[in-house]
């Protein structure tokens, strides 16, 4: 058996390519692209990078996963804080009006992604008053922190749907979404969160 040329100790078992002899393992593992000047053809080089290329990968989308949970959260409050200061200035406002100006919101900025062209949302009234405010929280927070783009605002407008539908089917004034939501978002909160939000990046 044929000692390693590197390390003159352990067993060698590798033709290495640099070096034009037999290593070891662990003289290959260590020294590989750095004191090794190892050919992109050798077996133990490219396995070796198929390894790293597929943790780097899955940690890069298991990062992007929890940021993009995070997004949809920032945008949540975004736009929940629109609905809570309309509220707050339109006392008698009921969850279907805030349905229907989500509901608008949603079309105006899907019909935007599909076109590629500036959509009014689609409403008259005061649902067309809160519907223009969610889309003011959505450009005042891309201006702020770059977020969110038009496919995650429309998500989120589905989801924040989906949780007034929830709420209000179980309070019979038709306002209960409305209610808990200003305890969780208060109203003129943005700029507060957003500055919270901001800070906290950079102190990270
Ligand atoms: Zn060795």
């Amino acid at each position: 058996m044929a000692i390693c040329i590197l390390c003159h100790k352990r067993k060698a078992k590798r033709q290495c390519p640099a070096v034009y002899n037999l290593i070891c393992a662990i003289c290959c593992g260590t020294h590989r692209l750095k004191r090794l000047n190892c050919p992109s053809s050798c077996p133990y080089l490219q396995q070796a990078q198929a390894i790293e290329m597929a943790q780097k990968e899955r940690e890069w989308s298991e990062k992007n996963a929890a940021r993009a949970r995070m997004e949809e959260q920032v945008t949540a409050y975004g736009v929940q804080e629109a609905v809570s200061t309309f509220a707050a200035e339109n006392p008698d406002l009921t969850d279907r009006e805030v349905l229907m100006a989500l509901s608008s919101v949603q079309d105006a900025v899907e019909r935007e992604v599909l076109s590629g062209i500036r959509q009014e949302p689609q409403a008259t009234g005061r649902v067309l008053g809160l519907a223009k405010r969610i889309l003011e929280n959505a450009q005042k927070m891309r201006q702020r922190i770059g977020i969110p783009h038009n496919v995650l605002l429309a998500r989120v407008c589905r989801l924040v749907k989906g949780r007034v539908a929830y709420i209000g089917e179980r309070s019979k004034d038709g306002r209960g979404y409305i209610r808990s939501l200003r305890i969780d978002v208060p109203p003129q909160s943005l700029d507060a969160f957003l500055n919270r939000l901001t800070a906290s990046v950079r102190t990270s």
